[in-house]
């Protein structure tokens, strides 16, 4: 799909707003009257899968040949500065390496940030998720808004209201349940064709030129109170600039909502190259907790809550972050 499959988008955008329109009147009513059995029974009728597929190596193989053809780039350590690593192993031809001094696991040699528009194009939400055996970004919507329930909840549990901006927005899911919770949402999404899409399911503004682009001193009508970023803070090439610009235009009592995934937990560590979070040509850096605290301290951040969505012992992390 991309954006010469258009005209046939119509169709699958109205059936995903109907299924979303369901999804959402069965849990306004068990919202409502969450002790009755039948509401219950109805919400779990209605919660979609999360489709997963057997992953397809071949589906995106020629555009990645196509993106490392191009003079691959050495570096160091972003953590610590040092050019000493071990060789930890490959994936998709790359390897990934592990920092002498912080023991930070990084991609080196890595595609270059100048071919990032390329690589993070319509076909990343399409092909590149076959790769991963992942639903493809409209047959995932369902699923997305369901999540969105629970997430836009526990985001109220530190602020209710304002201008919320969700960068890497994917298909607008949480752009939408945010919207329908009284926050003046706003989504971006790199790649215009996502964007529409995104802002077609949402019915709100999706940015594709950058909200956060402000010179200094300059503001975006005050700035944000609430910027959400799940499953974004991995591809960053450069964490430390992007964290200043978004403490820059976060309100004063202003919240970030970050979720990304830590190396820590044994089943990380015992095989890093096997795990499903290491996609090399995609996620760059590696964290550890420390790492990512470290990141979030030194760009003036203070952390209020720390949180493992699938448990204690699975790479997933969240934070809720506010400007220190
Ligand atoms: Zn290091």
């Amino acid at each position: 799909m991309s954006r010469e499959h258009i005209g046939s988008l119509s169709p699958i955008i109205r059936r995903i707003r109907l299924q979303l329109l369901c999804i959402r009147a069965v849990n306004r009513l068990y919202d409502r009257w969450p002790t009755i059995g039948i509401l219950r029974h109805l919400r779990a009728s209605v919660k979609p899968p999360l489709i997963r597929r057997p992953p397809n190596a071949e589906a995106y193989r020629s555009k990645l040949d196509s993106l490392m053809s191009d003079g691959l780039e050495n570096v160091g350590c972003y953590m610590c500065g040092n050019k000493k690593a071990t060789p930890v192993g490959s994936k998709e031809g790359l390897s990934i390496v592990r920092c002498n001094d912080c023991a930070l696991l990084y991609v080196s040699p890595r595609i270059p940030e100048r071919r990032l528009a390329e690589l993070y194009d319509s076909s990343y939400w399409f092909e590149r998720m076959q790769v991963h055996g992942y639903a493809s970004i409209l047959e995932r919507v369902t699923w997305d808004y369901w999540d969105a329930f629970d997430r836009i909840r526990e985001i109220r549990e530190f602020r209710t209201q304002g201008r919320f901006l969700d960068i890497g927005c994917s298909n607008g899911a949480l752009v939408l349940r945010a919207s329908q919770e009284g926050f003046c949402a706003f989504g971006y999404e790199l790649d215009q064709f996502i964007a529409m899409i995104a802002g077609r399911i949402s019915g709100r503004p999706v940015f594709t030129s950058d909200p956060l682009l402000l010179e200094e001193g300059e503001s975006l009508d005050g700035g944000w109170d609430v910027i959400s970023m799940y499953d974004v803070f991995e591809h960053f090439y450069n964490p430390r600039r992007e964290l200043s610009r978004v403490r820059r235009v976060l309100r004063q009592k202003g919240l970030i909502v970050l979720e990304t995934f830590r190396t820590d937990p044994p089943s990380f560590s015992e095989d890093p190259i096997k795990h499903e979070d290491t996609k090399p040509a995609e996620h760059i850096y590696m964290y550890q907790e420390r790492h990512l605290e470290e990141l979030f301290v030194a760009a003036r951040f203070r952390i209020l809550s720390r949180r493992y969505p699938a448990g204690p012992g699975h790479s997933r992390i969240r934070y809720y972050l506010e400007p220190a």
